[in-house]
């Protein structure tokens, strides 16, 4: 990892800075050791030796100023230099929270140091750089108001629960639903969840989310299958790859299930292949306790992530879910049918039965059914709508 660093190497007696040098860098030991001097009457003088794994040179990164002391090798010495830029860079890439309190730290620290010195030249920070802080600091204070909102709106009741028609597609009915959250903001109104729910993830209120979410969905069970006579209807929820790394889960879902005389086979799980690549043992464990609950899982967005056989074959899913983005294009792109009339005679083979997502219009439903797809969701049959306003879009059988 290393390598990237360019690694500078000093013989034994190498100065590797002086005192008064224009420090741009930190150094980290690698091998060998260095001794910091100090210059007493001309005559240089040891304070520390400081040896592998240690780091030095650190604040002239953080100060802007020229170095204090001086470094010499006290023997071969192999040092991976931490370059002011290489910093920045990290800093641009790490998490806005984490790079807005290093700055306050660093901030506050250069104060310090500098307090009752007059600021040297190079303690002057760029226009540019300024700019590009407070920039830094705009995005993070953004997301920390943003997870503020986000427990906020857990307590004040502000999410909701939309559900879209599953439906059949050899003779249209619905077979389910799929729950999918809304978060109904009170000054910014509806937020989807592709705009929150990455920084719920982040920072584990998905947990909480994703519970609310299958109380929900088992709560509205017993008006949402008035919309449907299909012999074994569903509600599918989704869950979060963090959420399936959670060891109360089953029991957590088990209890509500409980709490609301909800049947388990009519609640399906709808989960990505995320886990099963991160975290395989765990999900396989929490998958087959779910199962045992006696609720089905759908594999959703199947063919844009890793798609691996062994998955559909290891984890006992029922469902595959192919992604919008095959069959949207399924009949212009040969090579998008190809992976939807693959996916679909694989998950058969496997005993699995399919749902196309996104469909929107009447041709790219018969080309599916061609293929022999079993259910669809999209537009064409209805797009998602909050429960009471379901009886406008769905009649009650
Ligand atoms: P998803 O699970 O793949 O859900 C399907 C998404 O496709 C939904 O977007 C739905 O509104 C949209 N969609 C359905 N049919 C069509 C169509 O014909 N055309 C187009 N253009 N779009 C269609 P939505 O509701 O914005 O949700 C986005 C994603 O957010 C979901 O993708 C899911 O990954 C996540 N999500 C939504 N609700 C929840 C939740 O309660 N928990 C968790 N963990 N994730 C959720
Ligand atoms: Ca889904
Ligand atoms: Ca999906």
């Amino acid at each position: 990892m290393f390598d990237e660093f360019n690694r500078e190497v000093f013989a034994c007696g190498e100065y590797v800075f002086k005192e008064g040098d224009v420090g741009d860098c930190a150094y980290l030991i690698e091998d060998g050791s260095v001794e910091i001097l100090v210059v007493e009457q001309g005559v240089e003088r040891r304070v520390l030796l400081m040896c592998k794994g240690e780091m030095f040179g650190e604040v002239a990164l953080i100060d802007y100023q020229p170095r204090t002391a001086t470094v010499r090798a006290a023997e071969r010495a192999v040092l991976v230099p931490i370059r002011r830029k290489l910093l920045e860079e990290l800093l641009e890439k790490s998490d806005p929270i984490l790079r807005h309190l290093l700055l306050v730290i660093l901030e506050r620290f250069r104060g310090k140091q500098n307090k009752g010195s007059e600021p040297a030249v190079a303690t002057k920070i760029s226009q540019e750089q300024s700019t590009r802080r407070n920039a830094l600091k705009g995005e993070a204070t953004q997301k920390l108001s943003l997870a503020h909102g986000i427990t906020r709106a857990l307590t004040n009741k502000e999410f909701q629960l939309y559900y879209q028609p599953i439906c059949n597609l050899l003779d249209g009915r619905i077979a389910g639903f799929e729950a999918l959250i809304r978060w109904h903001h009170p000054t910014d109104g509806v937020i989807q969840p592709n705009d929150f729910l990455w920084l719920a993830e982040q920072t584990g209120l998905i947990r909480e989310i994703g519970l609310w979410t299958v109380e929900r969905a088992c709560e509205d069970w017993p008006t949402l299958k008035q919309y449907t006579n299909y012999e074994a209807p569903f509600v599918s929820v989704n869950l979060s790859a963090t959420q399936l790394t959670s060891e109360t889960l089953v029991d957590d879902i088990k209890a509500i299930i409980a709490r609301h005389n909800m049947p388990a086979a009519n609640l399906k799980l709808e989960l990505t292949e995320t886990v099963m690549v991160e975290r395989p043992e765990i999900a396989l464990q929490i998958l087959n306790r779910l199962v045992e609950l006696g609720s089905s899982l759908a594999l959703d967005d199947y063919g844009t992530g890793h798609s691996g056989l062994d998955h559909l074959q290891r984890y006992p899913v029922g469902t595959l879910k192919i992604d919008r983005a095959f069959v949207a294009p399924i009949l212009e792109s040969t090579q998008s049918s190809g992976i939807a009339r693959s996916s679909i005679d694989l998950a058969h083979l496997l005993g699995m039965d399919v749902v196309a997502e996104g469909i929107e219009t009447k041709e790219v439903c018969a080309k599916l059914l061609e293929m022999k797809c079993d259910f669809g969701q999209g537009w064409l049959f209805g797009r998602p709508v909050a429960l009471q306003d379901m009886a406008l879009s769905h009649k009650k059988i």
